[in-house]
């Protein structure tokens, strides 16, 4: 059964607004609904008839392709038409080239194409995380052939048009419709949608013009670069086809955790341990840096969980100048074996701060019961 024109089945003219069509679309949708036509086969069958019309008129896209194509735009495309299934992301144009073979501008013989993108996932350490690198990466890449020159024919010949399609790569197949003559055109069979066909094939590369190699890349990260950044280098991906330009290698960053250094975008975090003594004296402690050690002061009666900064020790900005800090949290640590001697004298220092050895301290208990509103 031929399918009957969206326009006639809404009952609106060609140049209806879309108002019109919502409007004739509601009309018929409440008269044929499948709820007010219980077991009524014919209703649903309008019922649907009326929706996919109003699916397609009420689409700025579709509505265009249908104007121009009929019932065979929706058919090329799948059910859904354009903007879903698997095109959503191509544009107008693109589809018209894939499936029309360039349409309303005529056949286009086979062109140049870009060669394919690469991806290397380089992993670094921190410290080059910060202050950069330059590395030899290895990737296997295809290449156009030296020996011929990308053509793929032997030395001395050159590749000679394809009769089948005449040189353009496509092969045309006209079908007609009751919507008119539909052209639709596919890559040759022959020479495979190049437009030449290689009788003596290049021995380097067997008739590909392209061959597989392994290249040594120089790559320079730059300082500040973090997991997730990619760099992109140009024109060192794939070689392209029949003289189009060669794709770019991504080299996407991977920084190992670091064991001391904790990082958070450009600033740092490590925690310091130092004796119950030298939080409650002060003291002058070592703090690893990316750049070696530095000497920390750290003031009489310093907490358990302090952090002090030290400024622009951490990772470079990426992008401008300046750095982050490094942040050093103090862990207090509490011995768990101490001798005889250094017993008695904590006992002594606990009888001069007048705590009782082996109970808490009460005070603190009175300040906790304020802190939560208690009495
Ligand atoms: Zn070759
Ligand atoms: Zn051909």
């Amino acid at each position: 059964m031929a399918k009957r024109d969206y326009y006639e089945v809404l009952g609106v003219d060609r140049n209806a607004s879309p108002e019109e069509i919502k409007r004739a679309y509601r009309r018929l949708a409440r008269k044929y609904h499948p709820d007010v036509n219980q077991g009524d086969r014919n209703a649903e069958e309008k019922f649907k008839e009326v929706k996919e019309a109003f699916d397609v008129l009420s689409d700025a896209t579709r509505r265009e392709q249908y104007d121009r194509f009929g019932h065979a735009a929706e058919e090329s495309f799948g059910p859904g038409g354009f903007g879903q299934g698997g095109f959503g992301s191509f544009g107008f144009e693109d589809i018209f080239d894939t499936f029309f073979g360039g349409g309303p501008r005529g056949r286009r013989p086979a062109g140049p194409q870009r060669g394919n993108d690469l991806r290397y996932d380089l992993e670094i350490t921190l410290k080059d995380a910060a202050f950069g690198l330059e590395t030899t990466i290895s990737i296997d890449r295809v290449e156009e052939c030296e020996t011929c020159h990308g053509s793929g024919a032997k030395a001395g010949t050159a590749p000679e048009r394809c009769a089948h399609c005449g040189g353009s790569g496509q092969q045309q197949t006209v079908r007609n419709t009751a919507f008119g003559r539909f052209v639709s055109v596919k890559t040759c069979d022959v020479c495979g949608g190049d437009g030449t066909i290689v009788r003596e094939r290049c021995p380097v590369c067997r008739g590909n013009g392209r061959l597989h190699r392994e290249r040594k890349i120089e790559v320079k990260i730059p300082p500040g670069v973090d997991t997730g950044n990619r760099l992109r280098v140009s024109g060192e991906g794939e070689a392209g086809i029949r003289g189009g330009p060669p794709g770019d290698l991504y080299v996407f960053i991977h920084v190992r955790p670091h064991e001391l250094f904790r990082r958070e975008g450009d600033d740092l975090f490590i925690e310091a341990p130092v004796s119950f003594v030298q939080a409650i004296l002060g003291a002058e402690i070592e703090v690893p840096t990316l750049e070696g050690n530095v000497k920390l002061k750290i003031p009489e009666g310093t907490q358990p969980g302090a952090s002090f900064r030290l400024r622009g020790k951490g990772i470079p900005h990426l992008r401008g100048y300046g750095r982050g800090d490094q942040h050093v949290r103090i862990n207090v640590k509490i011995p768990q074996k101490i001798s005889g001697k250094q017993r008695e004298l904590l006992r002594e220092y606990a009888r001069l701060a007048g705590e009782e050895a082996g109970t808490p301290d009460k005070g603190i208990f009175e300040k906790v019961k304020d802190a939560l509103g208690g009495k």
